[in-house]
């Protein structure tokens, strides 16, 4: 495997040096321990991770009340506040400081939460691994497998990888909780802060209808507003979440 290893992020660079050149040889609690921290999983109450430091030592805490992939990401930003934030104290940072879709604010957990996304889901082993795929929620469920990382996660980084534009919304019954876009996606269009009533997402949102869509073909102007919608097709697919909001991954068709 050959890269430029002057393009990579910092967290990509960390990885390389620890001898990661496959999905697999991401060990978070390997790379924690060579950098000096302990890593623990319990109950924790008032936090979803904690990170104390005792000088050149650290101890992270990951609560076990949550699924697999969140715990790993968990792991991961409290490490990215062990690595970057040399300056603050200890960190208790809870559920709603840590996740993959709060990475693009100019503060300090938003900070953390890119940091951990690419330790999990490094560029340098995703771009190949996506090469020629969809932007759809099977690519994302694919590339959470290879690299034991959540679906939301996963979604995102499939999103920002595509090479057409596409985005990630999640919804509940009643409004738009977030989104995320790539480069690619045209400026003057936006997402529709409600869930239209014809989608498959609006059933799954109120209880009906399966666990994950098919990919399906369907007017643009359901999802996005913005210049001749009614004309644009787009191809989406969705999923109903453990905390009962409903994650689509739109691609905008030629
Ligand atoms: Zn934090």
């Amino acid at each position: 495997m050959t890269i430029d290893f002057n393009r990579l992020s910092a967290p990509e660079k960390l990885l390389w040096g620890c001898g990661v050149r496959a999905p697999e040889h991401i060990d978070l609690e390997a790379i924690a321990n060579y950098r000096g921290a302990q890593v623990v999983y319990r109950r924790l109450d008032g936090c979803a991770a904690r990170l104390v430091k005792c000088r050149e030592r650290a101890v992270i805490s990951v609560g076990i009340g949550s699924y697999e992939g969140r715990q790993r990401f968990s792991l991961a930003h409290e490490l990215a506040h062990w690595i970057c934030d040399h300056d603050q104290g200890s960190f208790n940072c809870g559920q709603e400081d840590i996740g993959p879709q709060n990475a693009e604010a100019k503060n300090i957990e938003a900070h953390a939460n890119a940091y951990a996304s690419q330790l999990i889901l490094p560029n340098f082993l995703v771009e190949p691994w996506m090469n020629g795929r969809r932007a759809n929620l099977d690519t994302a469920r694919a590339l959470g497998a290879a690299f034991n990382a959540s679906l939301t996660a996963s979604a995102i980084k499939v999103v920002k990888r595509a090479s057409t534009a596409a985005c990630v919304v999640c919804h509940n019954q009643s409004k738009l909780l977030w989104f995320q876009k790539n480069l690619a996606f045209p400026y003057d269009f936006y997402v529709r802060r409600e869930l239209h009533q014809d989608t498959t997402a609006f059933s799954m949102a109120f209880g009906q209808g399966v666990q994950i869509s098919r990919p399906v073909k369907e007017a643009s102007n359901r999802w996005l507003s913005g210049p001749d919608d009614y004309r644009l097709v787009v191809e989406s697919q969705s999923v109903k979440l453990p905390d009962d909001a409903v994650l689509t991954v739109i691609s905008l068709l030629k």
